[in-house]
């Protein structure tokens, strides 16, 4: 692979309806569309899924969108390499900002697939002819919430995860295992508990799949001692940051599953070791989202043909978040089920009227 140009476009859009969580909430997006041109004629795309501001990580657009410029890029613009991996190697001596990364790594990774002519899900190992859905429901009241719930069920999915905090957990949690009795709940508090509060006890009583997250991100050993304790299995989300703290968080006991996010954890080259890490330890995985554009949602979609993959992801349909994705086809559920798409690379195309509308900032880097 030689990339001769790589495009960033920065893009905004508004939500259908704003995502709350313990942290903020979001209501209209922006991100970052990356393009790598190679000089076969072949474009790879990803995607920076970094949020305006630093509420779920350190990293934001802005962040990311230096660090894409002014030191990422210039590690892989004419310089031929034959191997994504050895991409994120250059990549990886540059400290942390595992989102800029991921968005240049998987442009990378789909060039690559694209290259080999054959869908990315096929490059990376996938096997799995079926992508388990679930949905993130993230709203202010319960009301709400009940009411997400209903309609997710109607349209198929198999799995909610709501977002909870200690304000509002006991009784928001109640209402939801009183209403649907057998569905999988999974119950995301976004580091929102600090070790000592009992209630986090408490919600081990409502079979919940899982508790996401509880304490802070730096709390491994905090959070080891609290799975110790509870029979609700622990997901981590935001401490799983790279393959060593995924080691870290294993070896301590933190949890027993952990959420996959290709931008999170730096792009797919360190999400597969993470995968494969988790197959080998037997940690369940599944793939989180991060109310992304359609390029990353293609991404996880591959990622999330792994065998690892066995528990539903955050892989809703693109309707749910945009009136209209960037790409196309749109990401459908059907059933809680989505199917992973057939083309070369990550499968989809870029509608490029749509980021014409949507475009606050193009650069274009040689
Ligand atoms: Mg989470």
């Amino acid at each position: 692979m030689n990339i001769i140009q790589i495009d960033l476009h920065v893009i905004e859009m508004e939500l259908v309806a704003p995502f709350v969580t313990s942290l903020g909430s979001v209501s209209r997006r922006k991100g970052i569309l990356v393009e790598a041109h190679d000089q076969s004629g072949l474009t790879g795309y990803g995607e920076a899924v970094a949020f305006s501001t630093p509420w779920y990580t350190e990293e934001t657009v802005d962040t990311c969108f230096h660090m894409l410029k002014d030191i990422l890029a210039p590690l892989l613009l004419k310089t031929a390499f034959s191997h994504p991996e050895e991409a994120a190697k250059r990549m990886s001596a540059v400290r942390k900002n595992p989102m800029a990364k991921a968005a240049l790594d998987m442009a990378v990774w789909d060039l690559y697939a694209k290259k080999k002519g054959v869908p990315l899900a096929q490059v990376i190992g996938g096997t799995r002819k079926e992508v388990l859905a679930g949905i993130a429901v993230g709203a202010a009241t319960t009301e709400e919430i009940l009411a997400q719930i209903k309609q997710a069920q109607q349209d198929g999915y198999k799995r909610v995860k709501v977002k909870i905090g200690p304000e509002n957990d006991l009784e928001r949690i109640q209402a939801i295992r009183e209403t649907y009795p057998d569905m999988a709940i999974l119950a995301d508090a976004n580091s929102s508990y600090s070790s000592n509060e009992e209630k986090l006890d408490a919600l081990d009583q409502f079979d919940l799949q899982m508790i996401e997250q509880p304490l802070h991100q730096d709390d491994l050993v905090q959070h080891a001692a609290l799975q110790k304790k509870l029979k609700t299995p622990i997901c981590l989300d935001e401490s799983i940051t790279s393959f060593h703290a995924a080691w870290s968080a294993i070896q301590l006991g933190s949890c027993q599953a952990i959420n996959i996010k290709i931008g999170r954890v730096g792009g797919v080259t360190e999400a597969l070791r993470i995968h494969d890490l988790c197959v080998k330890e037997g940690i369940q995985v599944w793939c989180g989202g991060m109310l992304e554009f359609g390029v990353s949602r293609a991404h996880n979609i591959a990622l999330a043909t792994l065998k690892g993959f066995s528990i539903p992801g955050d892989i809703s349909s693109s309707a749910r978040y945009w009136k209209q994705d960037i790409t196309t086809p749109e990401v459908k559920v059907n059933q809680g089920i989505v199917q992973p798409f057939q083309e070369a690379g990550i499968g989809v195309e870029i509608d490029w009227e749509r980021v014409e509308e949507v475009r606050i900032h193009h650069e274009v880097l040689k």
